[in-house]
């Protein structure tokens, strides 16, 4: 029996073979593929007992997706407020681009002021449940200062690995909890080896971006708010600043599971576009090369920490979805990033991240290529508020 609002995850599968694993039990990824597990929902059944216009109704916030995320009972949710961020119009630099309708996701409203808040209350609720007591995580930034966070709220203890060159913000945020805090001389890819390093040796529960199964759920309801923003109509396109790819992977997956609960009011999907840094673009790469997986991006270098991420665990799964949803990817130089920053703020009022204004300087080079159209809604995301960034 499901409880009330409880939720309909009954498994857990491998992105690549789909060989299924319990979510009764602690799970990381398959070993068998070296890739992601998803967590599969009793759809039919929730379409038939839950009505999409009565989650309008409940307490604002992402736990009222309840039944579409992964925590069995609710006594174990560890939340901060995270989810229900504004679906912002753009309207002046959409006059000015000649856009029809240009729309931004406000991520940096989200407890610690980016949407890692959402993957993180998920993950960290899940291994709450499951009885987790040690949590380590390489981190460009932003992710260690919600898991720092969450975790220190859930009574669990932490240890993060962060590049030296991260934002200050992000390690006097991480520092401040009881987070024990590695600097790492490196990238994030050298801080995912010390992670796997205190995971082997000192029995640590790993959360670096789809090691686990979780993060990945509470970005997707990112998708499910924006469905519900748009009277259940979905976007012609979504641009999405790709690091480790939860955010697009999490979205597409709402998408698809929106579509079998039968809650859409078209059957248009969107084309879910990549962004990445043109220091590092191993995403772009594959998409342009054809390729199904990523190479290893050497020497990357970007003011978008959050897109400083040269290999991602989860390659194979973000190009078959760009695939699928008929996307593509596309980078932006840095100089574009900071035009971009500018311009949210003098335009729109809006202190955008890196990561967020290089969706701007995407649109503007995929409206040059003719690869977006004036006539099409748009959705951008603001991932992290620029707050974050200042020193
Ligand atoms: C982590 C991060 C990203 C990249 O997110 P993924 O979903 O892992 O691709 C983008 N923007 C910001 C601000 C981030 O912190
Ligand atoms: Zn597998």
């Amino acid at each position: 029996m499901v409880k009330e609002n409880g939720t309909y995850l009954v498994d857990l599968s491998c992105a690549e073979c789909g060989k299924s694993y319990t979510p009764h039990h602690i799970q990381t990824y398959c070993h068998d593929c070296n890739a992601p597990l998803l967590a599969d929902y009793d759809l039919e059944n929730l379409a038939d007992k839950l009505d999409r216009d009565m989650l309008r109704v409940r307490p604002k916030g992402m736990w009222r997706w309840s039944e579409l995320l992964p925590v069995h009972d609710s006594q174990f949710i560890v939340s901060l407020g995270e989810g229900d961020t504004p679906l912002l119009p753009l309207l002046h630099v959409a006059h000015e681009m000649g856009l029809a309708k240009l729309l931004l996701k406000e991520e940096g409203q989200n407890p610690t002021g980016s949407f890692k808040a959402r993957g993180l209350s998920t993950a960290v609720s899940k291994a709450k449940e499951l009885g987790i007591k040690r949590i380590t995580m390489p981190s460009a930034g932003n992710a260690g200062g919600a898991l720092a966070a969450y975790a220190a709220r859930a009574g669990i203890e932490t240890l993060i690995f962060m590049p030296e060159n991260s934002p200050l913000a992000n390690m006097k945020e991480t520092m401040i909890t009881a987070a024990r805090v590695e600097l790492v001389d490196g990238l994030i890819s050298e801080a995912g080896k010390f992670a796997a390093e205190a995971e082997k040796s000192e029995g640590w529960f790993n959360m670096a971006t789809f090691m686990e199964p979780y993060r990945v759920e509470g970005k997707k309801i990112m998708g499910y708010e924006i469905a519900e923003s748009l009277l259940w109509r979905l976007p012609d396109v979504i641009i999405y600043p790709t690091g480790g790819g939860t955010g697009l992977v999490g979205m597409w997956k709402a998408f698809k599971e929106l579509a079998q609960l039968g809650w859409l009011e078209t059957k248009t999907m969107p084309r879910m576009i990549s962004v990445q840094a043109a220091g590092c673009a191993p995403i772009v790469d594959a998409v342009l090369a054809g390729k199904e997986s990523s190479e290893f991006w050497e020497n990357a270098r970007t003011i978008a920490t959050g897109l400083c991420v040269p290999h991602s665990f989860a390659d194979r799964l973000i190009l078959r979805y760009i695939k699928e949803s008929h996307g593509t990817a596309i980078s932006v130089t840095d100089e574009a990033i900071n035009t971009a920053i500018q311009r949210l703020a003098r335009q729109e009022g809006l202190f955008a991240s890196p990561e967020g204004a290089a969706t701007l300087a995407g649109l503007e080079k995929l409206l040059q290529l003719d690869l977006v159209h004036p006539d099409e809604t748009v959705v951008l995301f603001n991932t992290a508020s620029g707050l974050k960034y200042i020193c």
